[in-house]
């Protein structure tokens, strides 16, 4: 066993603390990793507040972990003592189902063990995210960070990166399609690149003429600002694909009503249930179609990572103190983030 230390939640209300914990001894697929940086993404805060419902405490968050590798187990063989490594939102699946067998783990017919608050496969023990000093997982589920990316800038790439890049690459955008991003924050700003990236036209809806700039210097190519009512009505009919980010229940019509005919909104934030309800108009005189989306499978996630170090894509980020986390908590509820935290261990030391 490592003898470990992080900030976890004890509960829904109580705010994240220091807790020393053990981490597994290694299995023989396993690797042990010290923990370098860890993203702060709002599903963290969602988690820790329990606001879906399915928390488990003492809740660690963190999913978007960069670290070094300390040691192997006697059977893993894709990763050496020292180098640089990546753990996104999951850490085991069955690895057996059609899903599995699909490299869309995420989409795991017995379901993932996520990286935080879920029982692991083998000893049933509550697992525990990155905002810690170390974690072991399987070699299977680590991905390799590639040359010449910024380590605390690209971990985040390992959900907000992978979550943005998956549906759009089902979905083919490219060249040629219109493109609205829905939210501006962690998630979102790198919807925005990869959409740019991928060739398409990109429009940003956001609650604030103040984030207008910066969503075009983020490379979008037009702002529309969903809370002025004009500007949403002069949008009706024009885009191809939404990519909604937005964190909170909200109305999915007005931002319907901008899709062409066969257009797709994709959701990414759990908002439920969906209220108010979807008006059946919006979708069939249309042929429109509202989806959801899930991060992404390990090797789609380790896709992401080098298609980012290829096109020099990065996050946003701003460092964070982990004695400040609560705090970052509160900027990130209020939308006050440019556009990711990302915690830099070593203050944990301190
Ligand atoms: P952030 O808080 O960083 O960004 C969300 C953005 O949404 C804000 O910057 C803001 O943009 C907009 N927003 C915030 N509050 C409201 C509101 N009350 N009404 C309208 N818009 C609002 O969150 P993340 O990007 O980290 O996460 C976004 C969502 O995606 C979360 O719900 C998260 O849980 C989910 N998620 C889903 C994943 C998946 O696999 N499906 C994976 C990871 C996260 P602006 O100021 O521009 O309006
Ligand atoms: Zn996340």
């Amino acid at each position: 066993m490592y003898t470990a230390i992080g900030y976890a939640a004890q509960s829904s209300t109580a705010p994240l603390a220091p807790m020393t914990f053990q981490r597994r001894a290694l299995r023989p697929d396993d690797v042990a990793i010290e923990i370098l940086y860890c993203g702060v993404c709002h599903s963290d805060l969602h988690q820790a507040r329990n606001e879906w419902g399915i928390a488990v405490y003492p809740l660690m968050p963190g999913h978007e972990i960069v670290g070094r590798v300390t040691a192997v187990g006697e059977k893993a063989g894709k990763y050496t003592v020292g180098d640089l490594v990546g753990v996104g939102c999951m850490v085991d699946s069955c690895r057996q189902c059609e899903a599995c067998h699909k490299d869309l783990e995420q989409y795991c017919l017995e379901g993932p063990t996520m990286t935080y608050a879920t029982p692991d496969r083998v000893d049933g023990s509550n697992t525990m995210g990155g905002y810690s000093s170390s974690i072991v997982v399987s070699e299977a589920f680590v991905l390799r960070m590639p040359e010449g990316l910024d380590l605390p800038s690209a971990a985040p790439i390992l959900c907000a990166g992978i979550t943005t890049y998956s549906p759009l690459k089902h979905h083919g955008v490219g060249p040629g399609h219109k493109v609205g991003v829905l939210g501006m924050g962690g998630l979102g700003h790198m919807g925005i690149k990869f959409a740019k990236a991928l060739g398409a036209e990109v429009t940003v809806f956001t609650r604030s003429q103040a984030k207008a700039d910066e969503a075009r210097r983020q490379g979008a190519d037009q702002v529309i600002v969903s809370t002025d009512p004009a500007q949403m009505r002069e949008a009706a009919g024009r885009f191809d694909f939404l990519l909604d980010t937005i964190p909170v229940q909200h109305d999915l019509n007005p931002y319907l009503e901008t899709l062409k005919f066969d257009g797709v909104h994709i959701l990414v934030g759990l908002i439920e249930p969906i209220e108010p309800p979807v008006h059946a108009a919006n979708l069939v005189l249309k042929r429109r179609v509202v989806a959801g989306s899930l991060i992404g499978g390990i090797a789609e996630t380790q896709e992401v990572l080098d298609f980012c170090a290829e096109h020099g894509i990065t996050c946003d980020i701003e460092m964070l103190d982990i004695r400040h986390i609560n705090e970052a908590f509160e900027r990130m509820h209020k939308g006050d983030v440019k556009y990711r935290f990302v915690i830099d261990m070593a203050t944990l030391k301190a």
